[in-house]
Formats: structure tokens, sequence, C-alpha cells
């Protein structure tokens, strides 16, 4: 089974991969994973990038397919893989078009997990991180025992950066301008499974599966 699993930042996209790499038994493909492997083995793709985020810029697409290329062409990617948020621009999905071919793989679907912007909104602007321990809290389905404080070393609780109102909307207008595109892309080939992520995480984890059972042959 060769997946991409696609969604806006805080639909529960990582939750989705970790149980989709246990029930399919194939790993999960992160650029972010990948490219950090690169830089810290100090590879000559690692040097590459890392020319570009020394000077806070992207790392090009070419650089990251390159990356790509070596890791889908691991053992372990022989039965299949899940593409977790990559490709996130029509010239990464072109790209990979092209790396496919070049490894003779073929995509069998493309997960959408779809959900409104202020479900988004109202989801992560209610989460709370401890200044400590790092541990997230949720004030409206996971809240603290005590308010403001958390439950595992009593550390100050706070609303991260990411989960401001303001820095969410601009992260979803960038993924709407830029993401909705591949979903147009692979609906034209009719390989977008598109996903009601509002329910819960057993109702999306149902979905998923009735959805893409079918291409699993
Ligand atoms: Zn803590």
């Amino acid at each position: 089974m060769r997946l991409v699993l696609i969604g806006p930042p805080g639909v529960g996209k990582g939750t989705q991969a970790k149980f989709l790499v246990d029930y399919f038994i194939i790993p999960q493909i992160s650029t972010g994973d990948i490219l950090r492997n690169h830089v810290r083995n100090n590879t000559t793709l690692g040097n590459e990038a890392q020319v570009y985020m020394r000077d806070g810029k992207l790392v090009p697409d070419i650089v990251i397919l390159n990356m790509m290329k070596n890791r889908l062409a691991e053992d372990d990617c022989a039965s299949g893989y899940i593409l977790d948020g990559f490709p996130r621009t029509i010239p990464q999905a072109e790209g990979l078009d092209d790396l496919l071919n070049i490894l003779g793989h073929q995509l069998d679907c493309v997960v959408m997990m779809n959900i409104s912007d202020s479900l988004i909104i109202n989801r992560l602007s209610n989460r709370r991180s401890c200044k400590e321990c790092n541990q997230i809290f949720n004030l409206l389905y996971d809240p603290p025992q005590q308010a403001g404080k958390c439950n595992k070393c009593n550390g100050d609780l706070f609303l991260r950066e990411d989960d401001i109102p303001d820095t969410i909307q601009r992260r979803l207008s960038i993924y709407h301008q830029q993401t909705e595109p591949v979903i147009e892309y692979y609906t034209k080939r009719d390989m977008a499974e598109i996903i009601d992520s509002k329910g819960t995480i057993k109702e999306i984890q149902a979905q998923i599966i009735e959805r893409i059972e079918v291409y699993n042959s």
C-alpha cells in the first residue's frame, strides 16, 4: 500500500499516520525526518540542504526529492509506505510523479483529512503546553486538574505561539493556497479520498480504512 496522507495543521494527521503504520505494517515517511537524518549524518545531500537552512531559506524541492528517492528505495519500503505531509505543492506533486516513475512505484491513493478552519482554530487555541515538561493539555477535551498547572510536574501552562489563533489562521491560509490544488491534482486522477475529520480518532480511523481498503490489492 503506497499512500499519501495530507491535511491541515491540527487535523490529527500524526495520530492517523501512526495507526496506518501499524495497520498496514508499512513505514511512515516524513520529509522532516529524512532531512534531519541527512543533516545529522553529514551526507552530501544533508550538507547541500544545510547551505539553505543556514540562511533561513527553504530547502529546494529537488534536494528533498533526491533524499526521498534514496529513502523509498530502502528495503522497508518494499511493501509500501505512507508519505506524511508530502507533496504539499503542485511542483512537489509533479516531482514525486517523476520520482515514482524512476523507482517503478505506483501510488495507491491520497488520503486528505478535511476539517473546517473554525474547528481547527477552536481546537488548537484551547491547547496549553507545560513550560517545564512540554506536556500538552486541551481545555476542551483534556483539561488540567488544576487550572493553569501541569498534572505531571505542576509547571505553569501557556499558549504556544503556534496555537495563537492568528498564527493558526496564517498557516491555514498557506495550506489552502498551496495544498488544495494538490488535492485537485489527485482528484482528477481518481486517487483522492477526502475524509471528514471532525469526529473522534476512532471514527476517523474507521472511515479511512473503509475508503482505502479497496485500493489494497
Ligand atoms: Zn509539566
